[in-house]
């Protein structure tokens, strides 16, 4: 069996951080997906769903504490 996709876990947990800005700011079009998640629990986030940092409260079940 293979892992779900990042995108596959529960909107509650994590959320996908879309750009804000235009294109020529951050090279990615308004709206459009950076690459970057953030936890919804601590609010900590990285490139990778499995490279977040979560804070010590965290209640995310990804969070190791
Ligand atoms: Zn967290």
């Amino acid at each position: 069996m293979m892992r779900p996709p990042a995108w596959a876990l529960p909107e509650s947990e994590f959320r996908l951080v879309r750009s804000g800005v235009p294109q020529d700011v951050d090279g990615i079009k308004i709206g459009a997906p950076t690459g970057y998640v953030v936890c919804c629990d601590c609010g900590r986030g990285a490139r990778n769903i499995d490279w977040i940092n979560h804070g010590p409260n965290c209640d995310s079940p990804a969070a190791e504490n």
